[in-house]
């Protein structure tokens, strides 16, 4: 049976033992048989088998030497240089020795940025499917948060633009952004916020206008993560065009013009972050920079809207794992450190709060792999898949990257005073966390996006309510009262989120309702891997916590009423143990009051 436990409690120790190790050393793909788990169900033999050594590897690497890197990138930020060494007015951005490590490994050693564009990468013959990849992602960023936009970003222009440009662009530049060739790779970047708006897309005012066969940019980009990307994707609007965002057409704008100048845009400076600081974002003014229309110009910001929406697939799995990296440390400090006479995981408080912790990050596993598999699903053509697709990803995007914040500040307040301080990784992962909510739209934004769009303009409400009542009919090896009661729940969950949409009054109560979904969809996904799990392993435990879900998130709670009753003690010890549960102890615990 497996453990949805970490093996390994004690890497660094201090020698005086007075204090907490952390997960220096730890192999973070070993430590996560969860993930192990969910790649078995979502991938088939042949490639879950290719490619769990390069997990291993990453595993290892993320716990201990890319940490490390990690660290020391974001104590040593970029710095923005006007001229080179010869006096030229020459930009250029000077990165740390540790972030050109992180960039070989990412791109160069794993190629995560290709995996889903290019053939070959790892050995595998095929492009590799969105789920397979974003378990890079997930490791990769428990280390390394802030190079996750790049390798992000990069990917979306590749997929942009194989997308929709045409075949001269093509050739000129998807080569390039694919490559794992690190002295021919050219990263890319997405610069869509000006000051005059970033949510409200449709104000932007930077202008273009057409000399030739390409087009001249003017105005200024407020927001540029990558900044000195080589190949940036933007919206502007075309001269003449209509005002809001159906006027805004999709460019391709190189940082280099082909005699090797720079193109006529300039790094006005460097923003000074929270979090992401290993990673330099700028603001640009646009002075004639030379670009090229991407797709029909009158579907620029369509057409930008799916490297949004697959940006923010990758905002969840990212966000997941800072809660993971974070459970991890918890735990670390809770099965370590002596607190009034004994380890604090032995504390009834302490284990409330690491069960809080261990919920919201396994449910944002669970949700992003539901997520990945319905793209991966949607790109071989499935229009179900593409319904479910598009009221999953704004969900995730808006619960996971929210629930990342609180988890890593709950982490951190489990090492104590010492979490707090910058030596420790803890304090970076909640610098970090604050940023998912933000990017890629805000939660407000991706709310509003969950429901006025997702449901009110393309009904993607039936198929989530068609999916989820699917996977309860597949799971016949959970009880039926505990399907039952999913299906119930699942009813009213889509039914309230209707309720929301029917009036343009009840918007206030769009982000409940966003968690709402979020919070059912994740138990129902939780009890369909949890039966699968088993017969693969035979632990049942991942269904407890499609009950805890169920008790803490869906269900109205009564401020008077004691909650921690024999089965929630008993559940609690089951899933912070080590010892799988079979499907019998596990029904019972499922009805037991
Ligand atoms: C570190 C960092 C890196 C970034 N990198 C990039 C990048 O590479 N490329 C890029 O294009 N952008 C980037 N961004 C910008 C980011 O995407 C925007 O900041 C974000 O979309 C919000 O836009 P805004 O800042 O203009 O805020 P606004 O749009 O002004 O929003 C302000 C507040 O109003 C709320 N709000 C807006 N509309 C509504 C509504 N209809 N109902 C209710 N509330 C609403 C928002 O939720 C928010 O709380 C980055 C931001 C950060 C912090």
């Amino acid at each position: 049976m497996q453990s949805l436990q970490h093996g390994r409690t004690a890497a660094n120790p201090d020698q005086s033992g007075l204090l907490a190790p952390d997960t220096s050393g730890m192999n973070f793909y070993r430590a996560d048989p969860a993930l192990r788990d969910l790649l078995r169900l979502h991938l088939t033999d042949a490639l879950f088998r290719h490619i769990e050594p390069h997990l291993d590897r990453l595993g290892e690497l993320a716990g201990g030497r890319l940490d490390e890197c990690a660290r020391l990138a974001d104590r040593h930020g970029p710095v923005l240089h006007q001229r080179d060494k010869f006096g030229r007015d020459v930009q250029w951005i000077e990165y740390h020795p540790a972030y050109r490590e992180l960039e070989r490994a990412a791109f160069g050693e794993f190629g995560i940025h290709a995996m889903s564009i290019r053939k070959g990468i790892l050995g595998w013959p095929d492009r590799y499917p969105v789920a397979a990849k974003h378990a890079f992602t997930f490791l990769f960023n428990q280390a390394e948060f802030g190079l996750g936009c790049p390798i992000n970003v990069t990917d979306g222009c590749a997929k942009l633009l194989a997308n929709f440009g045409s075949e001269e662009l093509k050739a000129r530049y998807l080569d390039g952004l694919t490559e794992t060739d690190m002295s021919k790779l050219t990263q890319g970047g997405q610069f869509m916020t000006e000051k005059e708006g970033g949510s409200d897309v449709g104000k932007l005012t930077t202008s273009a206008v057409q000399e030739g066969d390409h087009w001249r940019l003017y105005g200024e980009k407020w927001f540029c993560s990558n900044a000195d990307a080589e190949v940036v994707m933007l919206l502007a609007r075309p001269q003449g065009a209509s005002a809001g965002t159906r006027g805004v057409g999709l460019f391709l704008m190189p940082r280099r013009l082909d005699d090797g100048s720079q193109n006529q845009y300039r790094i006005v400076r460097l923003k000074d972050k929270l979090g992401t600081r290993s990673m330099a974002s700028g603001e640009i003014k646009l002075e004639g920079a030379i670009a090229y229309a991407v797709g029909r110009l009158d579907r620029g910001f369509v057409q930008m809207a799916e490297m949004v929406n697959s940006s923010r697939l990758s905002n969840g799995v990212k966000s997941t794992a800072l809660m993971r990296r974070a459970y991890h440390d918890a735990m670390t400090v809770a099965k370590n450190r002596v607190v009034f006479g004994s380890r604090i995981i032995d504390k009834p408080l302490a284990r409330r709060q690491l069960m809080k912790i261990m919920l919201a990050t396994e449910q944002a596993l669970s949700m992003s792999f539901l997520t990945a598999d319905a793209l991966d699903r949607a790109e071989a053509g499935s229009q179900d898949a593409a319904a479910l697709l598009r009221i999953l990803t704004p969900t995730l995007k808006f619960r996971a990257t929210r629930d990342a914040r609180k988890v890593c500040g709950d982490a951190l307040e489990m090492r104590g005073g010492i979490g707090y301080i910058e030596e420790f990784a803890t304090a970076r992962l909640l610098r970090d966390a604050h940023l998912g909510s933000i990017w890629e739209g805000t939660g407000n934004i991706v709310a509003i996006d969950a429901l006025t769009r997702a449901i009110g303009r393309h009904g993607a409400d039936s198929a989530l309510a068609a999916d989820l009542h699917a996977r309860l009919d597949e799971s016949v090896q959970v009880p039926q009262a505990w399907r039952d009661r999913l299906r119930d729940l699942t009813d009213r969950t889509v039914g309230f989120a209707r309720e929301v949409v029917a009036h343009s009054d009840n918007e206030a109560e769009a982000r409940r309702a966003t968690s709402l979904l979020y919070h059912v969809a994740s138990a129902v996904t939780l009890a369909w891997e949890g039966a699968r799990i088993h017969e693969m392993s035979g632990d049942a435990r991942r269904l407890l916590l499609s009950r805890l879900v169920v008790d803490h998130r869906l269900s109205a709670g009564d401020p008077f009423r004691l909650t921690g009753n024999a089965a929630q003690r008993k559940i609690t010890a089951c899933m912070l143990g080590d010892r799988g549960v079979g499907m019998s102890e596990v029904g019972e615990l499922l009805s037991a009051t």
